[in-house]
């Protein structure tokens, strides 16, 4: 191309939602104020936030990434972080509950499953009937995911699980768990994948962890003993587990981003309202140029690293592999959380510690973003293997 070529206009990339996702974006908005007051109340007493979750279910906001014949709005990646921003911005035990839901479980099930097995977790799932959990973590398994034992063994037209998942998001409240587990001995291909209710014999729901945050999010052991898995509860074939696994987490990944963007956005305006708060007796702002520049560079950060969340999301709804994009994503964006939850903290002082603001509970659960779901480190190494080895 060269600079003097007049024939079609230079096309631009177009930076703003769609009106229909600003329509969206306002109706979970409206969803947070309305559901989402009690935020302190689930932290200080531990409580699972289950109106919240159910008056989420109510509105469609658990059915975004499943098909339309299934019971879904199919709205997809882009539209699931707007929403998770903002539920994430006021309470993030509503918000991980429904990132997991959404994108490690109904994604999952949308992708991999059959379509008799869509038809029969779907309508519970879709309507919140059902809430879903992620097993993957175990003991001596959580960065390197494919050391996990938890083992189920096929005999006739079932397998026998036995294991012990540690640390499942929303254990004691969900009814449907997708378990990682072995059916081989090869280090990776010998992982499968399989839905397990919570009803059935041999599944109990073990330890709950005191957490540091998300503190009215249940995080539990998954124990299954003997369980009698049937085998149209496989999900796809034997020995895809491990690639189930690390596919599904791309997307969990957009989620924790944005939960963590909602965690920033939330620092940045308590600083907001702390610093405009400071004026002189003429009303002119009066808050110092070093918190000013924090205040700056914290609102510069969260709108470059939407962006880069949302670009990631644009992939994977367009069914574009997106592992390097998601891990840059989420790695920006919980930095960035944790960054600007301890200057809320900073800046308001005595108010960032007391609990008369929400400064303290924000950097409470900012710090878990970059834990789970692939701890920073772990993200970095997906970045430059992305880099080096490019598919
Ligand atoms: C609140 C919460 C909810 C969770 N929910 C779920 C869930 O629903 N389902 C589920 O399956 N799991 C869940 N997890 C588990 C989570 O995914 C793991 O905690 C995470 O993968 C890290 O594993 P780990 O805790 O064993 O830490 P480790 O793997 O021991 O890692 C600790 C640190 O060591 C470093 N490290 C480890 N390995 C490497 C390496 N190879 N290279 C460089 N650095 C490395 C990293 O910096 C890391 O931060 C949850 C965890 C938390 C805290």
């Amino acid at each position: 191309m060269t600079t003097t070529a007049t024939a079609s206009p230079i096309q631009v990339p177009d930076f703003q939602l769609t009106p229909q996702l600003v329509e969206f974006r306002d109706f979970v908005r409206d969803y947070a104020q309305k559901h989402l007051g009690k935020a302190a109340h689930y932290d200080a007493e531990t409580k699972f936030p289950r109106d919240a979750v159910q008056a989420a279910a109510k509105l469609g906001l658990l059915r975004t990434t499943v098909a339309t014949e299934h019971g879904g709005s199919a709205m997809g990646n882009l539209a699931s972080c707007v929403m998770l921003e903002e539920i994430n911005a006021v309470c993030v035990s509503t918000g991980v509950t429904i990132s997991v839901h959404n994108s490690l479980v109904n994604s999952l099930l949308g992708k991999w499953c059959t379509e008799a097995q869509k038809r029969r977790w779907f309508p519970k799932l879709v309507t919140g009937e059902w809430l879903g959990a992620y097993c993957l973590s175990e003991a001596f398994s959580g960065s390197d995911a494919a050391a996990l034992r938890c083992e189920a063994k096929k005999e006739g037209d079932h397998y026998v699980m036995n294991g012990a998942k540690l640390w499942i998001t929303t254990g004691s409240e969900a009814k449907l768990f997708v378990v990682f587990a072995r059916t081989g001995a090869d280090r990776v291909k010998g992982i499968s994948a399989f839905v397990v209710e919570r009803d059935w014999p041999g599944v109990s729901v073990g330890k709950k962890e005191r957490k540091l945050g998300l503190r009215g999010s249940p995080t539990t052991e998954i124990v299954c003993e003997n369980v009698k898995v049937p085998a149209d509860c496989l999900i796809d074939k034997e020995g895809n587990g491990f690639t189930i696994a690390l596919d599904t987490l791309d997307g969990g990944r957009l989620g924790i981003a944005s939960q963590s963007l909602g965690i920033a956005r939330a620092a940045v305006d308590l600083i907001k309202v702390h610093l405009a708060a400071q004026v002189d007796g003429k009303g002119r702002p009066t808050a110092s140029q070093p918190d000013q520049w924090l205040l700056a560079d914290l609102a510069a950060d969260l709108e470059a690293y939407r962006f880069l969340t949302w670009r990631a999301a644009i992939l994977r709804d367009q069914g574009v592999r997106c592992s390097m994009e998601a891990a840059m994503a989420k790695s920006c964006t919980s930095r960035l959380a944790n960054r600007a939850a301890r200057a809320a903290v900073s800046i308001l002082g005595q108010s960032g510690v007391d609990g008369s603001t929400a400064a303290e509970r924000v950097l409470r659960d900012a710090r878990i973003t970059e834990i789970y779901e692939g701890a920073t480190d772990i993200q970095r190494l997906v970045i430059a293997r992305g880099l080096l080895s490019p598919a």
